[in-house]
């Protein structure tokens, strides 16, 4: 019998535990293996927190700090030291990772910035992510929170891909009490905003939902549809990230329980059967206890494994060891490959840079993947 065409209801009531998982599993292992055949991927970046500082004060973050309490910027010598580093350690990935909009709250920010001759610090994320292809073999990935059209063609020069996690969807999360209150980028029409521009941008674009941040069931669903419904009508999303809420100390939400594996397993796998068989599927690998559950869930990648830098955003979670990752995905059957930050379907004419996409073609192999002749431990 052939499971349902997705649907909200069902997705609530798969969501609900009212509906059995293995079935769902089953296609959804179906459905990534039509996809993706027996090919996991991951990729080898080093992270950069170009800024600590933020704008927003989302109450499970402990990435942002404020002026004089561990909020700066990353100078470009300190940049430079890290990818050069990230490149001995054969990373194709820079992974610009970033507080929103500093300079629209912090005197500091704003000095920094200017001092180096930026209005913005997205202009900042420019100029470094411009050195970094001009005088290394790493590929940028910014991830600088909100970004308009001009800011995306702006960038895209220098980033064969980019990033912004939707989160979630639904407004109620900003409301007093909530995480997102007072957190102007964290608006849902804003961050869809700057979806909708990357597809017109033609920028290959990382985005995905945070499970466990006080969302009911029915708004993961309705944020997995809305990002759906984008991708269909421009079809510029590479990949879903589904990621899962960890409480950290020194937070409001420090004693907020993360979602079960079982619920976020059941997250996942809804996530593949909406998407279908094309899209790439991830699961943070350093958020994960168990990484059998999330392929039989229907992911084909794992993200950026680090070798040498700690995920700033989730500083308490390690980064696996690249043989122990491989021998979980092996278990189940696959091959673990490493990509570059851009995956392989997009790696054409109509979504890079002109001026980048001969840079990108080199250092892929003729499948797309990493041109990698040896693998640097992690
Ligand atoms: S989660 Fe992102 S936007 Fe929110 S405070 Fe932290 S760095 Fe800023």
């Amino acid at each position: 019998m052939s499971y349902p065409a997705p649907e909200p209801d069902y997705a609530l009531r798969l969501l609900d535990g009212d509906l059995p998982a293995d079935p769902l599993f089953a296609e959804a292992s179906r459905l990534r293996d039509e996809g993706k055949g027996k090919t996991v991927t991951f990729s080898k970046k080093v992270f950069v927190p170009l800024t600590t500082l933020c704008r927003d004060t989302c109450t499970y973050c402990t990435f942002a700090k404020p002026p004089g309490a561990g909020g700066e910027y990353l100078s470009p010598e300190n940049v430079m030291a890290i990818v050069v580093a990230g490149q001995s350690h054969g990373c194709t990935e820079a992974l610009f990772t970033l507080g929103d909009q500093p300079e629209k709250r912090w005197e500091a920010a704003r000095n920094f910035l200017a001092d180096r001759g930026h209005d913005t610090t997205l202009d900042y994320v420019q100029a470094m992510t411009e050195r970094v292809v001009a005088e290394t073999a790493l590929f940028p990935h910014a991830n600088p929170g909100l970004m308009s059209e001009d800011a995306l063609r702006a960038l895209r020069p220098s980033n064969p891909s980019m990033g912004l996690m939707l989160e979630n969807s639904s407004p109620r999360l900003m409301e007093p009490g909530m995480p997102h209150h007072n957190c102007p980028d964290k608006e849902p029409s804003a961050r869809i905003a700057t979806i909708v521009a990357a597809g017109r941008a033609k920028v290959p674009f990382t985005t995905g939902i945070l499970v466990g941040i006080g969302e009911t069931p029915a708004e993961v669903v309705d944020s997995l549809f809305v990002l759906e419904e984008l991708n269909r009508r421009s079809g510029s999303i590479q990949e879903i990230i589904v990621q899962n809420f960890q409480p950290k100390a020194d937070t409001l939400m420090r004693n907020d329980p993360a979602p079960s594996v079982e619920y976020f397993a059941r997250v996942v796998a809804v996530a593949r059967w909406i998407f279908g068989p094309e899209m790439n599927l991830q699961v943070p690998p350093n958020l994960t206890a168990d990484f059998g559950i999330y392929l039989d869930a229907g992911i084909n990648d794992w993200g950026g494994v680090s070798p040498l830098t700690i995920d700033w955003v989730n500083p308490e979670a390690p980064w696996p060891h690249l043989d122990q990752l491989e021998s979980a995905t092996q278990a189940r059957g696959f091959e673990l490959k490493q990509r570059l930050p851009v995956y392989p379907e997009f790696i054409t004419e109509e979504w890079i840079d002109p001026g980048l996409i001969e840079q990108v073609r080199s250092a892929a192999d003729a499948d797309g993947y990493a041109a990698t002749t040896e693998r640097a431990s992690v």
